[in-house]
Parts: structure tokens; sequence; C-alpha cells
């Protein structure tokens, strides 16, 4: 059977992933009088991943979706007050304010950042929790069927890919294969600021952001608001592989630093502890089908997180997608399909030369005088603001 079963089988739009990517499309969407349904793999949204960064680019992009929705997750954020620099032999090279103190970048908790999203959420847009895509099917005149694990199909108009690094909605469109993996493995967590208390420079003051740095290891502790320590380490690991246990492996590699580190650890709930490598892709001219499926965010343009910009550029291209489907008549294949060749043509413009910048940033931040780099570049900013 080609068309949906029954009315509610249907939506306007299907997309696949509630990251902030998919859940900030949905906003934008159903704020065009579309009807949206996410379709999200994990069983319930919770308190995983650790804290990101988001600067003024990523409020003014959450404006443009909803003003009301930009307030909502800025009270969730922080800016850093405070820096604090070491070497994994606890030598501090840089203790002072903050580069980024009093600057519109804050910091905010990954999970904070969804569950905002996904409060706020119209109700002409529904999340499915529990829907794993397998694959979809596109046919012309017929709505997209979307097949799930465990879970009857469901059929859209229009699809789009949401669903991060290892996309399946780009599997069958672009199909350029798995993300390639940069060599850097990451360990990421997040804990209640009051299970450290009491805590020492830099978070005594307020908002504070401290990064141990050495040995081509990264390992960084930030208050990421709502009384919340978020925490990351990176290394070196040829295979992107996950352990069997992330707490013991990520104890492991950072065996011997400063003892913060390691409490910083212990009083992580193991099970929210994430251990990913870092992916990216080379960018391509399409994402979509050239028909009705696009992908937005990680999904279409996997970028290291040198930039911190992941998250800002998901917001962007839900604006974009937003504003080429205004108005657009999702029965009409020609005008989908022209709209969405012109979203993935303005949003390729301004990515792909981010992914390849961001390349080269990540590669830098192994060297072995990283140590060194970052103090120069904070002093010469506080020098700056100081004349
Ligand atoms: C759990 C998690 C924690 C993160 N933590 C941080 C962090 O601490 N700091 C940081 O800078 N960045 C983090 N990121 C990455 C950051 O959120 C993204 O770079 C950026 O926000 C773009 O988001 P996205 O929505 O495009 O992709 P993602 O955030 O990767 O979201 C993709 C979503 O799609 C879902 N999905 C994947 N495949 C399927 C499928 N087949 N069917 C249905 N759903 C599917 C995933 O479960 C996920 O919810 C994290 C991502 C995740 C998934």
């Amino acid at each position: 059977m080609n068309q949906a079963s029954t009315h509610t089988d249907l939506v306007d739009i299907a997309i696949i992933g509630a990251g902030p990517g998919g859940l900030s499309a949905a906003h934008a969407l159903a704020n065009r009088g579309f009807t949206v349904g996410v379709f999200e793999q994990a069983q319930v949204l919770r308190p995983i991943g650790a804290a990101l960064g988001l600067a003024e680019q990523g409020y003014a992009a959450l404006n443009d979706i909803s003003p009301a929705l930009s307030q909502q997750v800025r009270a969730q954020a922080t800016n850093p007050k405070r820096q604090l620099l070491m070497r994994p032999n606890g030598e501090v090279l840089f203790a002072d304010e903050s580069p980024m103190a009093g600057t519109s970048f804050t910091w905010l908790g990954w999970y904070n950042l969804q569950a905002c999203l996904y409060k706020a959420l119209p109700d002409s847009a529904q999340l499915n929790c529990d829907h794993s895509l397998i694959e979809f099917v596109s046919e012309p005149d017929t709505p997209i069927r979307l097949k799930f694990h465990n879970q009857a199909d469901r059929f859209a108009r229009v699809l789009v890919g949401a669903d991060g690094y290892h996309s399946v909605v780009r599997k069958q469109t672009v199909g350029d294969g798995p993300p390639l993996y940069t060599g850097t493995m990451t360990w990421r967590g997040v804990l209640p600021r009051q299970a450290l208390a009491p805590l020492a420079d830099p978070f005594i003051e307020g908002a504070g952001f401290q990064l141990v740095v050495g040995n081509q290891k990264n390992f960084w502790m930030k208050d990421a608001g709502a009384d919340q320590i978020a925490w990351g380490g990176t290394a070196p690991q040829a295979n992107p592989e996950k352990s069997e246990s992330a707490l013991k492996t990520v104890l492991q590699v950072f065996e011997g630093w400063p003892p913060i580190v390691q409490q910083m650890i212990r009083a992580t709930d193991p099970l929210s502890i994430i251990e990913t490598g870092v992916f990216d892709r080379e960018p391509v001219t399409q994402w979509g089908d050239g028909q009705c499926v696009t992908l937005l965010g990680d999904a279409a343009h996997p970028i290291r997180p040198a930039l911190g910009k992941g998250t800002t550029l998901a917001f962007e291209d839900a604006v974009t997608l937003a504003n080429v489907l205004d108005g657009v008549t999702l029965t009409d294949r020609s005008a989908v399909s022209a709209a969405l060749s012109s979203y993935e043509h303005q949003r390729i413009e301004v990515t792909a030369p981010l992914q390849k910048k961001a390349r080269e940033q990540g590669l830098a931040s192994h060297a072995d005088d990283r140590a060194e780099q970052l103090k120069r570049g904070f002093e010469a900013v506080l020098a700056n603001r100081r004349k």
C-alpha cells in the first residue's frame, strides 16, 4: 500500500531526531502552519550529554524562530566569568577573568537545551520517542513512507533528516558511507554542582571554566548554568570503538591528572557519561534526494567541535528551511523540490567552509605546545580588554 492508511498517520513534515537541530526545526516549521512529527530513537529524553557553547549568532537564530524561545534558552545558560588553565602536572598557566566574561557567549547543558525546546513545542508539532528510523520509501505522487524499528509505518509530505553524525536518512540520499573518524575520542558528563561542594577556583566565584591541557589530551570543566557542572575530555585513540565501561576508560585516560579531574569524573552518574568519537565529513553539493527529502544539523554538515558552532548552525538551518517552505503547497512536488534545493544551496555555502576550518583547528588542538598557545591567546584578549 502506497497511500497513508489513515489521516493520523500522515504529517506535513517528518523530522528524524530530537536533538537541538530537529526540535528547533519543529518549532520553526510548526510556526509556519505545518503539522510536524518528530521521530526520536531514544525511548525517553533523559539528562545526558555535557554542555555546549552558544553565542549571539545562535540566540539570533532562535530569536528568528521565536523570541520567547530564545529568552527561555538564555535563562538556562551562563556566561563564564573566571578561567583557569593548567598542565596535567598541576602547574597553573593562567588564572584570571575569563576571556569570554561580559560577552554574549554562554554555556548551557545539552539536556537543558533539549528539554527547553521540547517543552515549548507548539501543539501542531508532536514528539514520538522510541521511533528509530530504519529507512524511508519515496515514490512519485504518494506521501513518503517512514519505516521504524518495531513501530507502525508513518507518512509525510516532506522528510528532514536531523539524525546526527550517523544519519540513516543521509545513507539513503547522499550515500557517502560512514562519517570520517578524526582519531579523537571524547568523554562527556554532567553533574549537580552540590555533588562537588565546596568547589575551588574558578568555580568558587560563579561561572567558571577550567582547562587542563597536555600530552595531546584536553580536559575541561565548566559551569553549565542551572546549578550544573559539565566536563569533557578528549584524547587520541586509534579507532572510535566504545569501551565496556566509559567510566573506567576515562578514569584511566586521565590517571595522574589534577585531583579535581578524577573527583569530577567519579561524582558523575556512570550511565550518563557519553563516550563518542569525533567525526566529520567532506562537504557535498546536495544533501537530499532533490525532491522532498533533505538533511539538517550534524546529519547535513558534521563539524568538529573546535569552533563551538554545531548547535548554532543547526538553528540557522532550521530558520532557512522554514523560510523557503513558507507558503509552499506540500503536495506540489516541484515547488517542494525548488524550495529544498534553495535551502541546501544557501546553507552549503555557509557550512562547507566552516567544516574545513573546524577540521584545521581541530588538528591544532592536539599540538604539543597547545597549553602555551592557549595561554598567549587568553592573555592577549585580556590585555586588549584592559587597554
Ligand atoms: C546525546 C548527545 C549529547 C551531546 N552533547 C554535546 C555536548 O555536550 N556538547 C556539544 O557541543 N555538543 C553535544 N552534542 C552535539 C550537538 O548537540 C550537535 O552538534 C548540534 O547540536 C547539532 O545537533 P543535531 O540535532 O543536528 O544532532 P544531534 O544532537 O546529534 O541529534 C540527533 C538526534 O537524532 C537521533 N537519531 C539518530 N538516529 C536516529 C534514527 N535512526 N531514528 C530516530 N532518531 C535518531 C539521536 O538520538 C539524537 O537525538 C551532543 C549530541 C548528542 C546526541
